[in-house]
Parts: structure tokens; sequence; C-alpha cells
């Protein structure tokens, strides 16, 4: 019985120098109060068959606010750096980083509502193993719709990677390891994939890329300036090869056309530098 009574005092003493008394605090028959928020800092406990009686500490209400806004600024810290972690792994641009669903500036298209919803049920896509492949002219919006995919996905943690042919080149040529790692993202972009000018070696690896993200049964969303007529019917089978088995794994292709963003920015860009200049 000794034994309990002395492990109770240790709890009660590591509990007491944890939270000491502090100024303005005040005791009533005994029992010590906050003198903040008027609630026991201390409770009278019976301890079981020892016919003993004691005054514990307990945590005021202040106390307890306080503890359970830490507990949650650990949880939010915790959640944070396991994005953060996320972004630096999977995102090999730091020109995707800024591409998001908030700074879309026609949210009504039918493009922008398809990727939106592509991204709010991605649980059911991923699981039924859904790719897209966007597609159309330069400037019209691919990158930030599938970068803008990618990164509602990272903000809720889930692994997501946005990359492209280039930067992945030159990861394989650094890794061997670097084909299988993807296959960690639950979702992997591909963005700007255009495969004309290059070498036996590069497309090897771009179709060995392509083939091991479709074996590994989880989804990956293509963007190219390819026509859809260039993707159906390649100028030879080397591409062909490429081409099929993206088309298999990407069923929805969304065709993107219309004012060139990247102009519409472009002039906006130089109408501000205008005025500022006053030319
Ligand atoms: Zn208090």
């Amino acid at each position: 019985m000794d034994d309990i009574l002395k492990a109770i005092d240790g709890i009660a003493e590591r509990q007491r120098s944890a939270y000491p008394e502090a100024e303005g605090d005040y005791r009533v028959d005994g029992i010590l109060y906050c003198g903040k928020c008027k609630t026991p800092k201390e409770k009278e406990y019976a301890i079981p068959w020892t016919g003993n009686k004691k005054i514990l500490p307990v945590l005021c209400k202040c106390q307890k606010e306080q503890y359970q806004s830490d507990q949650e600024n650990l949880k939010k810290t915790d959640f944070e750096m396991r994005v953060d972690r996320l972004k630096r792994e999977g995102i090999t641009d730091s020109k995707y980083l800024s591409c998001s669903f908030e700074n879309d500036d026609s949210p009504k298209s039918k493009n922008s509502v398809i990727c939106r919803r592509y991204a709010s049920k991605f649980s059911e896509i991923e699981k039924k193993n859904i790719g897209l492949l966007l597609y159309g002219d330069v400037g019209t919006g691919k990158t930030f719709y599938a970068a803008c995919v990618a990164n509602y996905l990272l903000a809720k943690c889930i692994p997501a990677s946005i990359t492209n042919f280039p930067d992945l080149l030159s990861l394989i040529f650094k890794d061997k390891g670097a084909i299988a790692k993807l296959q960690s993202f639950s979702l992997l972009v591909i963005d700007d994939l255009g495969v004309e000018r290059n070498s036996d070696y590069s497309m090897e690896q771009i179709y060995n890329v392509i083939d091991a993200r479709v074996r590994s049964g989880k989804p990956m969303i293509v963007t190219t300036n390819l026509s859809a007529a260039e993707l159906i019917h390649p100028a030879d089978l080397a591409h062909k090869r490429i081409y099929d088995r993206i088309m298999e794994a990407c069923p929805v292709m969304l065709k993107f056309e219309g004012n060139s963003r990247r102009g519409v920015k472009a002039y906006q860009k130089a109408a501000e530098a205008k005025k500022i200049l006053g030319v």
C-alpha cells in the first residue's frame, strides 16, 4: 500500500512542478484555486483500499484550454511539416507551386470544373485508376490545372508529384531507382509531354516511366501540346508505343483551347509596366 501512495505522491509532485502555484492563486477550505479562471487547481481524492484521502493537483479551466491548444498546434505543425516534405519530394520545379484553384480566373469553364471534380473525388479516382490527358495549344491552362489538382491533393497531405520529362530524365540519370520511387505517389502529373526531338535513350526512358506507372495501377495526369491527331496517328512506332500506353492510362481527354493564359498575363504585365513608366 505504501508503494501505491508513494507513486501517487510522485505523480502529484511532478504535476505541481509542471504547473506551479501562480501569483493570485488562492485557497478555499484547503483547496487551491486559479486566480485567473477561479476554478480549482486541486481536488480531494479517496485512495482505493487504503482509507486515505489525498489532495491532488488537477488542471484548472485555463490550463486545460492551454493544453488543448498546444496539442492542436503540435498536430497542425506536424501536418504542415508533412505537407512541406511531400512538396519537396513531389514538385520538381517551383513554377508549379503557385498553381491553385483559388487563383483560377475562369472557375466556370468546363475544364476547370472537371479538374476540380477530379481533385475532390480523388479517393474514388484513385481506386478506379482513372488518368487524365490534357491536350491543346501552348498557354491554354493545361499545366495550370494539372498543377492545381496536384497542389489540392498535397494540401490534404496526399502524395502527389508534378514533374516533366527533362526533370525526370535527369533524375533517372542520377538515380536508377527514380522510376520505382515515382510509384509511391498516389498521383503522378507529367507536364508537357512532347517527345518529338528526343534520343533513342530518352525515348526508352520515357516509355519506361509511362509503362511503370500503368503497371503500378495508380493514376496519372499527362499534359501535352500535341493534337489528338498526332497522338492517335504518330509518325513512327517508337512514339506510337508511348502514346498508346498514355491513352490506355488516361481515358479522359480534355481539350484546351482559346485565349492563351500566358498571353493574357504577359499583356497585363506590359500594361502595368506602361502605367508605372508612363510610356
Ligand atoms: Zn485557470
